[in-house]
């Protein structure tokens, strides 16, 4: 969390080029901007990195690891007021207590032990996160996720069993791959599952990801510039 990366890259020019490209791409598939949400990712990056994207208004913003969360964000919270923090790296069961305290958004809910973890935390603190269920889409051993052939079983337990608020699902495709038939078949999933939302799309390819129907784009690099080394994705 140094402050030595991209000195130059300056995080609100950065935001405001991707708000103008996040507007583009919505105007010509003829979505409204406002239906999508922009996801800042801040992971990696320190606070005095975060602050100015904050100061320019900017409220949402995503971070991959429950410790760092919990390191940067309480302390930003006392300083502006409505910030919404998603999670979009795995999370462990062991951590869930502590995730459902620093995070408003579950975007990586990828096993049913964590559903029911994520369910039993929720009811204990009664306090019911949005979540996202995150489908592998490229059935990609390596990768978390549901696969894509037991998506639907598995939206069913989240929602009709264990009564999770399920906003959506949630993709990262293959980085080798056209992200648009990932981001097509994860349109196709959560619409014959009756969810509204979908989180995907990235720095790469977040104009491609709205015109496919994305609701939430992830951005880190085209906003607060590269990361430093200490990045896992
Ligand atoms: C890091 C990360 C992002 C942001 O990636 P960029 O290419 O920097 O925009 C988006 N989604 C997930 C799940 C990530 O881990």
């Amino acid at each position: 969390m140094s402050e030595t990366t991209s000195p130059v890259f300056d995080p609100v020019q950065g935001l405001i080029s991707v708000k103008n490209q996040l507007q583009s791409a919505a105007a010509s598939v003829g979505r409204s901007p406002d239906d999508v949400n922009l996801v800042a990712v801040s992971k990696v990056h320190g606070v005095d990195r975060i602050r100015p994207v904050l100061a320019a208004g900017h409220k949402v913003f995503g971070e991959n690891r429950v410790q760092e969360a919990e390191q940067k964000w309480p302390h930003l919270r006392d300083e502006y007021a409505d910030i919404t923090l998603h999670l979009i790296g795995p999370l462990q069961t062991n951590k869930v207590k502590q995730a459902v305290a620093v995070f408003d958004v579950i975007e990586t809910l990828d096993r049913e032990k964590l559903a029911r973890a994520l369910a039993k935390e929720f009811t204990r603190v009664n306090k019911h996160l949005p979540v996202f269920i995150q489908i592998n889409t490229g059935a990609e051993p390596q990768k978390a996720g549901i696969d894509p052939h037991e998506a639907d079983a598995f939206v069913a337990l989240c929602r009709d069993e264990l009564k999770l608020d399920v906003r959506g699902l949630m993709c990262i495709p293959p980085i080798d791959e056209e992200p648009a038939l990932h981001f097509a078949l994860l349109a196709k999933i959560a619409k014959r599952n009756g969810l509204n939302g979908l989180s995907m799309g990235m720095s790469s390819d977040f104009e491609t990801a709205i015109e496919f129907g994305a609701t939430h784009v992830r951005v880190g690099t085209a906003i607060f510039g590269s990361r430093p080394k200490a990045d896992q994705v």
